[in-house]
């Protein structure tokens, strides 16, 4: 089991399970919004907003990623910064938050980003001393924007995987359901990683794109957690029918015109699943992106972290605390 220090542990009421603190070069270069967050503006924002403790990552591609082609919408590496994919994106993370901002100790819980696909051997040499100089509590894995296949974890990821294994480490992945127009994110993925794995720990972010028999699948495993990133904007997406989550017969029944109402709905049904994150600052998401299958997406849609922290309206006592902080920690800590 793994445990969080006792400084992290003090005082927590609300624990956002997803936070992202750096840059994202492929937005940058597409013209899209947000595409960067400080850790102190993110400090800042959780303090107005009541959120004592947040589990915090780089934001989604790496600079080792060859720029130009990475403009055009293609992974690849090459003439890129860092001796390994995010190993200059997860050193800079955690030296703010133990060098820069020590105060910032107390609210974040740092998780690295990995790269599932290429040169994990490589890159989990340089978490290994990583961790041993500042300590970290988990791993991203962003499959769509790292151009990844959920699977390639249990395979070319392998290392990864071990190395999780080894220091006890949960996953945090983003998720989408079968039906998504992304099938690099399958949830079905995650779930046959979850069954291989059963002593590692996962987090599919994104409320299983809404869709139930997604969600009670995550339900039945033990080692399987969902997150609520983005869900206000994710609610105006099922109003909007616009495909990118379930908005037909088998989404999850409540009024999606009132966000905090869904939370609470799923809440009830998934109560030992659920738990609340952010996504901050992907709560909002303005772009125009050509996904894989070729169709393009353009989005303008906007929230903010108190939007979010307004989607508990309806949980009270013990299942708030709950979805609030005691699955999260659960999750971070087995
Ligand atoms: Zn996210």
């Amino acid at each position: 089991m793994a445990r969080l220090p006792k400084a992290l542990r003090q005082g927590i009421r609300l624990l956002d399970v997803h936070t992202h603190s750096g840059i994202s070069p492929f937005l940058y270069l597409t013209h899209a919004f947000p595409y960067c967050q400080g850790l102190r503006d993110a400090q800042e924002q959780n303090v107005r907003a009541g959120v004592t403790h947040a589990v915090v990552f780089p934001l989604c591609e790496t600079l080792g990623y060859h720029l130009p082609s990475l403009a055009r919408g293609k992974v690849r590496l090459g003439g890129g910064i860092g001796n390994a994919p995010f190993e200059f994106e997860n050193t800079h993370l955690l030296r703010q938050i133990y060098e820069m901002f020590p105060q910032s100790r107390a609210m974040f819980i740092p998780f690295v980003m990995a790269d599932a696909l290429r040169e994990t051997r490589n890159q989990v040499r340089i978490l290994e001393k990583l961790i041993g100089t500042w300590p970290f509590y988990g791993i991203k894995i962003h499959p769509r924007a790292t151009q990844a296949r959920m699977a390639a974890l249990g395979r070319e990821g392998r290392p990864i995987l071990e190395f999780a294994r080894a220091h006890d480490l949960p996953f945090l992945i983003h998720a989408a359901w079968p039906g998504s127009a992304d099938p690099l994110s399958n949830l079905n993925d995650l779930f046959v990683l979850a069954r291989a794995h059963p002593k590692l720990r996962f987090c599919g972010a994104h409320f299983a794109s809404f869709h139930l028999p997604t969600f009670e699948e995550a339900g039945r495993l033990d080692n399987v957690w969902i997150d609520s990133a983005a869900m206000v904007i994710g609610c105006e997406c099922v109003r909007l029918k616009n495909g990118v989550y379930e908005s037909g017969p088998r989404k999850i029944p409540a009024d999606y015109r009132d966000p905090p109402a869904v939370f609470a709905a799923i809440a009830r049904r998934f109560p030992d699943t659920f738990m609340w994150g952010s996504d901050n600052p992907f709560h909002t998401w303005v772009s125009a992106q050509r996904l894989a299958n070729g169709r393009w997406i353009r989005c303008r849609l906007w929230s903010s972290l108190e939007q979010e922290v307004h989607l508990l309206r309806d949980v009270k006592g013990a299942l708030r605390r709950k979805m609030a902080f005691e699955n999260a920690l659960r999750f971070l800590e087995g």
